[in-house]
């Protein structure tokens, strides 16, 4: 019998701001020394009043347009109460039931089918300490403690890994798309908690339990995480068991997971409105305000480039990597039309991308200007230069140092790397290599590459002037000759 996971998505970020979420504590805590970002707010001290951080909520705002959920206009915060020692208050500043943005949804690709995921709720809240086991000792660290949240509840909508993979990429896209938040997980920026069963192939309906696996940090162990549940929890369903509801953790990476905790009941977190911030009302006009200075967003960017005659795979690659994107426009803008943009996207992507990969940059560091590549691509097109020189032109400016670069024209120019297009000139090369290479020429049926090697040594002779189609066409004609 085959089964099929439901899963539904629980999602914390941080929110990418200067100061904490109530107080005026620098929120850039990470890799500094422990309890070195804390004020009596963030270390909950009697007395102490929180005040709400504006960017954070603006941030929140635009992130829940983004996802297409409804704002609410008028919103309060909630104390959740619960102890644990990471939470020196005793309870979170949280939203209950009047969480920023509400029934939204985000689309995503599969294969060839685009699905929506409906969001259940998008809330703002503050982050806990850290507890540090050593030993017998738990040591505990403050400065993660009030560094602004989003949190996001989906609907139990997925029903495949590949579903839930899709969407966690997306999102990710969408917030850095948005300038939420760098979500750069490794760093605990962005987090996820899964809720997963499995039910027959072909039944209908929510399972009748749920396994809960919190804290999982990357994306990749987030795959490892589902397909070792569904196999776990199916096995057991095979075998007549029946599962309880429970909250597992992460045994390590490979997506093991230990039970904690059986779970009866919801857990009653008592809330009550956080009675030292006032509610906060959102006018049309600072919702406007965020709508019209909302950026292109990635399922926006993906159309436009597959309306460009990309493929799906290309066009990947420009959303995913949001600077590399940047810099396919910035080309574009360049370009005479946008008929080239199929063979600009090919360049960046496997020509331009491999030497910055080699050269240990990315496309957030200074390269070669848009002008300059278009350059390059243009003359290569025309046949003025070979592919291999505009490449050494590529490799060549990326390595220099700026302030004494020169323009791809000017290397060009200097360096006389201008295609040969005399025929005499060509036909000397090949007339020297043929002269060279005797015994390769004698050998030739015996060694499928020999033709290659002696393109390569017209193309050594001619410094990559001569173009290599060209030089195998007259090759072939002189050794038949
Ligand atoms: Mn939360």
């Amino acid at each position: 019998m085959k089964y099929l996971p439901v899963v539904g998505l629980e999602i914390h970020l941080q929110v990418k701001t200067k100061t904490k979420m109530f107080s005026r504590v620098n929120a850039e805590y990470f890799n500094e020394a422990p309890n070195t970002h804390i004020d009596p707010v963030s270390f909950g001290l009697p007395g102490a009043l929180p005040v709400p951080n504006k960017t954070a909520i603006e941030k929140a705002v635009r992130l829940a347009l983004a996802l297409n959920c409804k704002i609410n206009k008028k919103i309060h915060f909630d104390r959740k109460n619960y102890f644990y020692p990471d939470l020196p208050k005793g309870y979170q500043i949280s939203q209950f039931d009047k969480p920023i943005g509400e029934n939204g949804f985000v689309e995503i690709e599969v294969g060839d089918d685009s699905r929506r995921i409906r969001l259940t709720r998008l809330h703002i809240e503050e982050d806990t300490g850290k507890s540090l086991h050593s030993g017998n000792e738990t040591l505990l660290d403050y400065n993660k403690s009030g560094i602004p949240l989003v949190e996001m509840v989906t609907e139990p909508d997925f029903e495949s890994v590949e579903e839930v993979l899709a969407f966690a990429k997306r999102l990710r896209q969408i917030v850095r798309y948005t300038g939420t938040s760098d979500a750069e997980m490794q760093k605990g920026q962005m987090r996820f908690e899964l809720n997963i069963s499995v039910r027959k192939e072909g039944e209908k309906g929510l399972p009748n339990y749920k396994v809960e696996v919190k804290n999982i940090g990357s994306i990749s162990v987030l795959e490892k995480v589902m397909n070792y549940e569904i196999e776990r929890q199916s096995a057991l369903l095979e075998k007549g068991e029946e599962i309880k509801n429970q909250t597992r953790g992460l045994k390590d990476m490979t997506g093991v997971t230990l039970f904690q905790r059986g779970k009866e009941s919801s857990d009653d977190y008592r809330y009550f409105p956080e009675p030292d911030i006032p509610p906060i009302t959102f006018s049309d006009e600072y919702i406007s305000n965020i709508e019209k200075s909302m950026p292109e967003l990635p399922n926006q960017r993906l159309e436009r480039y597959l309306n460009l005659g990309l493929e799906l795979e290309q066009a990947d690659n420009f959303i995913e990597d949001k600077a590399r994107g940047d810099y396919f426009d910035s080309v574009l803008k360049v370009a005479s039309d946008d008929s080239e943009a199929k063979e600009i996207s090919k360049w960046i992507n496997t020509d331009l991308t491999g030497i910055l990969v080699k050269n240990n940059k990315d496309y957030n560091s200074d390269i070669l200007s848009a002008s300059d590549l278009y350059y390059l691509i243009k003359m290569a097109k025309e046949k003025k230069i070979t592919v291999a020189i505009a490449k050494s032109v590529i490799e060549e400016i990326i390595k220099q140092d700026k302030s004494e670069s020169g323009s791809a024209e000017q290397i060009i120019n200097e360096k006389g790397l201008i295609q040969i297009q005399d025929d005499s000139e060509i036909e000397q090369f090949i007339q020297e290599v043929v002269d060279e290479n005797a015994k390769v020429i004698t050998d030739m049926e015996k060694n499928p590459n020999a033709l290659k090697f002696l393109v390569g040594q017209v193309m050594r002779k001619s410094k990559g002037r001569v173009n290599p189609q060209t030089a195998e066409e007259k090759l072939v004609q002189k050794l038949n000759s």
